[in-house]
This record gives structure tokens, sequence and C-alpha cells, in this order.
């Protein structure tokens, strides 16, 4: 049977049309939602991430503040910035784009973004309210992973999901948020033995890696559901597409799954910090 394809634009526009009655609440408060996104250097897929996420506030009334840092920027003077932003009140959520410069100590710099504005669950007080299942702000991705599933009523409760990376923004949180789903979690790495052998017995697949097209449809159990969040060059998933098609019951297509609601749930958690 063909798979259902995941459609994330879908889950997105739902998202996006909830907000608006909750932005024009708070414009009668005179508050107006801003998220404040700092990009250091010029990484091309960065500045097309944060552009993306900048054009999406504008369509729904949100403010975006963008700040573009040159590659010589030190962690000291990024985390300078960072503070300027956690004590401007006009200013709701802040996202600092992942990768920064390989000289910047990105965990400390992630780690000075104030809790209260930490709107992509980046610092470990955010990654820990996650991981024991409260707390305003999980990781977009990994939130809008548990979005789709949710939004076509894919059950998460004792299925065994495995999660293929366990990178802080992504592989580590989707574990945790599964977990407190009540699924059985299994989280592989590099150094994983077996890994296929795992795959075999998903139910739910996630593909995390950051490898094109790594994850094959000859590698998966006959109806699993598969959420792509890869973005690789060229609009490639880290999931392989067509062969995955012939096995699975629910898959996401990339462009056009994971990334919108990503984009959606940075909006969400922009308009629920500015609501606080
Ligand atoms: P990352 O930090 O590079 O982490 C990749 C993970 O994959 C690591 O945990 C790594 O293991 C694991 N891995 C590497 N090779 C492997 C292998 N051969 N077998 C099993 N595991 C392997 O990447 P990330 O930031 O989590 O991003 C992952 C993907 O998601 C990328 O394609 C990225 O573009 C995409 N992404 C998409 C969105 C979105 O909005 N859709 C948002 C964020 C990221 P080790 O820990 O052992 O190194």
């Amino acid at each position: 049977m063909k798979p259902v394809m995941l459609d994330g634009t879908i889950v997105a526009k739902e998202i996006k049309e909830n907000l608006k009655d909750r932005i024009a609440v708070l414009s009668e408060r005179n508050i107006t939602p801003c998220l404040a996104t700092i990009l250091v250097g010029d990484n091309p897929s960065s500045k097309t991430y944060v552009k993306m996420k900048g054009n999406a506030c504008e369509k729904l009334g949100i403010n975006s503040i963008s700040i573009h840092l040159p590659a010589e920027t030190n962690t000291e003077q990024l985390i300078r910035k960072i503070d300027e932003l956690n004590s401007d009140p006009s200013v709701h959520g802040i996202l600092l784009q992942h990768p920064v410069p390989d000289h910047i100590d990105e965990r400390q710099a992630f780690e000075a973004i104030s809790i209260e504005k930490d709107v992509d669950g980046v610092t470990s007080r955010g990654y820990g309210q996650t991981a024991f299942g409260f707390g305003n702000f999980p990781s977009c991705t990994p939130s809008a992973i548990l979005k789709i599933l949710n939004y076509y009523n894919l059950s998460i409760k004792g299925k065994h999901a495995v999660i293929v990376g366990r990178s802080p923004i992504l592989g580590k949180p989707v574990s945790a948020l599964l977990l407190n789903e009540d699924a059985t979690v299994t989280t592989c790495h590099s150094q994983t033995e077996n890994l296929q052998e795992i795959l075999k017995t998903a139910d739910i697949v996630v593909g995390a890696v950051g490898k094109p097209r790594f994850i094959k449809g000859e590698w998966l159990k006959e109806g699993a559901v598969v959420l792509d969040a890869g973005y690789n060059k060229g609009n490639i998933g880290d999931v392989d597409e067509e062969s995955c098609l012939a096995v699975a019951s629910a898959i996401t297509p990339v462009p056009g799954g994971v990334g919108p609601v990503t984009i959606a749930t940075l909006l969400e958690h922009t308009v629920l910090s500015a609501e606080k």
C-alpha cells in the first residue's frame, strides 16, 4: 500500500492560523512578539535559514531582529551581544544559528541565552526541562516531529522509536520527547553497532544524522513511520525517500515535511514567550 505522505506544510499552516488570534490579543496590549536571530559568519545555508525564519515572522506580524556578526567574532563578544538581547524587554526569543565558527565556544554561547528567551531549547536548562517533561520551549525540530505524529494520529505509546543521531538540538531531545510519550526509545549514533538490525525493529524512525539519503528502505520494518529531520545541500533528507516509500506506512517528504513545522514551532514559542 502507498504510504501516507506526512505533509508538514499543512501542519505548519494550522499552527500559524492558530497564532493569528493570539498575536491580535497581544497587539491589543501593545505587545508585538519579537524574535532576535544571531548569525555569526557567512555560512550560506545558515544565511538562508535565518532569512527564512525572518520572513516567516514578518508574514505573521512578528517582529524579527536579524543580527549578523563577522566570522572573527569571539566567544566573549558573542556573549555580550546575547546579554544585550537578554536584557532588552522588547525581545521575546533569541535564536543563535548553529553552527558558529569553530573558534567560538558554541556551548558557552548557548548557555548565555536566558531560559525565558530560549525559544529553541538549546540551553542545558531548557534541555533538562524537556527531558523531565515540563518547561515551555523544547527544541523546535524535535517538537515539530511530535506535532506531525499527533496531527496524523500516529500512535507513539508502546512503539519502538529509533532515532539515528544524538545531537543536543535534535537527536537527544527528540528521544526524550518520544520517551515522555511512552515510546520505547533507542538512540543511535556513529558508534552504534548493528544499526541496520536495530532499525529493522523500529515502528518509528527519526533520521537526524546529517548525511544525505543515509537511511535505506531495506533497513526498515514493513509499515514503519519515517520522520526525516535531515536537511542537506540540494534539499535532500537523511532518508533515502525512494527506497523507503516501498516499505514505510507514512513518511515526511524533504522539503515540505519537518522543516516548515520547525519554523512554525519557533514562531509559536516566540508568541508564547511574549504572552508570558
Ligand atoms: P549533527 O550535530 O551533525 O549530529 C549528527 C548525528 O548523527 C551525531 O549524533 C552522529 O553521531 C550521528 N551519526 C553520524 N554518522 C552516523 C552513522 N554513520 N551512523 C549513525 N549515526 C551517525 O547534526 P544535527 O544538527 O543533529 O542535524 C542532523 C540533520 O538534521 C542534518 O541534516 C540537519 O541539517 C538537520 N536539521 C534539520 C532541521 C530542520 O528544521 N528540519 C533542524 C536541525 C537540523 P556522533 O554523536 O557519534 O557523532
